[in-house]
């Protein structure tokens, strides 16, 4: 079995950053062997009872983090890779996007099985299996997208858990093609709150937005930017307080998928100090985009169309500081690119046309930092955001999200003071644009470990395709 020793950085986990050298045997983590603080005096023994000299020795690899952060593997919960969407499908697929994921320190995807209506949950998972197995540089799992609710759908559920799949998204938006009714809701929480599972919702009153979305098209609003203002953050927050409902009703657990508006978040909050099973999440774009980029001139406004849409400035306050107070437990990405030659361009003159969703998995964790650096979140926060609670939420833990003996070698090495301009010259994601052209950031990946072996090694990509092994998830651990 070959060993490797990461010496001198300072791993970073949920709990707090600690001096220590972290050795990885096979796959797993063997030992985290904290240092001895310099100039302490004592004998030279590391707190763990074992000598680092010792360790560094045995090891068939030594890789020197001094001045480095180590960290757990970013787990991004909310991907989708070659999803169909409109007519196309988003340009990443399982084996693109893993890579861009890697390079960007996320050791893990949870990516979107999709049902489409008259079909069986299985057979779209037979689906979802075919695209990913063989392909991707990185381990996976899959929630599974529930838009037939029925009989034999609600049967189905059951055996998606025993597969490994226990968290099923739901639709409040897109009437017509993904939605569901409150009936067909409740009735799909219901059976997932006898199995223990979790019910992810896209929380947007589609009713009324289509409405909105007809007025704006009748009157010649036809830019991108009118993609936000038919989609009000009030459409957002409405849907959300009435999942809650919902899942109070069921009593089942309930996760709220790339939530943007602050009224939403307050929903969440009150569902949370009333001690309810409620969690969500906020994606990136959230946090440093703006209804401002969805009215860039000529159509670039389109890059930046997604659901729900990019808001004004005041709600990224709101969102950070649910970061901070856990009212937002998880961040991802919701990365589903389509290029802007082609795809977006098939909504000119249309923006409802616009193919919704945005790039993002490569730049999850570097953006995080960015919050670190300027001062919004911890250190322990930003891995606890982007890698700890997503494996807790998703029933991956400790197997992933942390540094441990015995956790798989998910590892980032991040070195904290490179500089980066993030780019579409430069990114690894297979899309013509950039969500965040031209913007300068501190902090970078060095070193990428999936499983203990190298995915980027020192800056160069060094993966295999077909490394990633699917994961069969457990039961949120994260339920009060
Ligand atoms: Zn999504």
């Amino acid at each position: 079995m070959s060993t490797i020793l990461i010496s001198g950085g300072t791993v970073v986990t949920a709990s707090g950053t600690l001096d220590a050298d972290v050795l990885v045997a096979g796959e797993k983590i063997a030992a985290v062997l904290a240092r001895e603080v310099t100039g302490a005096g004592g004998t030279g023994e590391a707190a763990g009872g074992v000598g680092d000299s010792a360790a560094a020795v045995a090891a068939d690899r030594v890789i020197d983090a001094t001045g480095k952060y180590v960290l757990p593997g970013g787990i991004d919960v909310h991907t989708h890779m070659e999803m169909p969407f409109g007519g196309t499908f988003s340009a990443d697929t399982f084996e693109t996007g893993t890579r861009a994921a890697a390079w960007g320190g996320t050791t893990t995807i949870v990516d979107f099985a999709v049902q489409a209506k008259g079909t069986s949950l299985l057979a779209t998972l037979d689906k979802w299996h075919a695209k990913a197995d063989g392909n991707c540089a990185i381990d996976y799992g899959f929630h599974m997208i529930v838009s037939d609710v029925n009989d034999t759908t609600l049967k189905e559920m059951d055996a998606c858990i025993a597969a490994g799949v226990n968290s099923f998204k739901m639709f409040m938006a897109y009437p017509g093609v993904f939605y569901a009714t409150d009936g067909e809701i409740l009735l799909a929480m219901q059976q997932a709150a006898r199995s223990g599972a979790t019910v992810m919702m896209h929380a947007e009153n589609g009713i009324a937005i289509d409405q909105l979305v007809a007025q704006a098209i009748a009157a010649g609003r036809t830019d991108p930017v009118n993609h936000g203002l038919t989609r009000p953050p009030e459409l957002e927050g409405e849907a959300t307080s009435r999942a809650i409902v919902l899942a109070q009703v069921a009593d089942c657990p309930l996760y709220i998928v790339h939530l943007s508006a602050r009224q939403a978040l307050a929903a969440v909050a009150e569902a949370r100090d009333n001690g309810q099973n409620v969690f969500a999440e906020t994606c990136p774009q959230y946090l440093f985009l703006s209804l401002d980029d969805l009215a860039r001139p000529d159509f670039e406004g389109a890059k930046f169309v997604a659901s729900p849409p990019l808001r004004s400035q005041e709600h990224q306050d709101s969102l950070w500081r649910g970061l901070r107070s856990n009212d937002l437990s998880v961040v991802s990405t919701d990365h589903c690119p389509f290029c802007f030659k082609d795809q977006k361009e098939l909504g000119r003159g249309d923006f409802s046309k616009i193919p919704n969703g945005m790039p993002g998995v490569e730049h999850r964790m570097d953006l995080l930092h960015a919050g670190v650096v300027a001062g919004q979140l911890t250190l322990p926060r930003w891995v606890e955001v982007a890698s700890t609670t997503p494996a807790r939420m998703f029933g991956l833990y400790p197997r992933k999200g942390v540094i441990a003996a015995g956790s798989d070698a998910d590892i980032v090495i991040y070195d904290p003071q490179a500089r980066q301009t993030l780019s579409a010259a430069t990114h690894h994601m297979n899309v013509d644009y950039s969500a965040y052209e031209g913007m300068e950031l501190t902090g970078k990946v060095v070193t990428t470990l999936s499983r203990g072996r190298p995915v980027i090694d020192e800056g160069t990509y060094a993966g295999s395709t077909g490394h990633g092994a699917f994961l069969a998830r457990g039961l949120n651990q994260y339920l009060v």
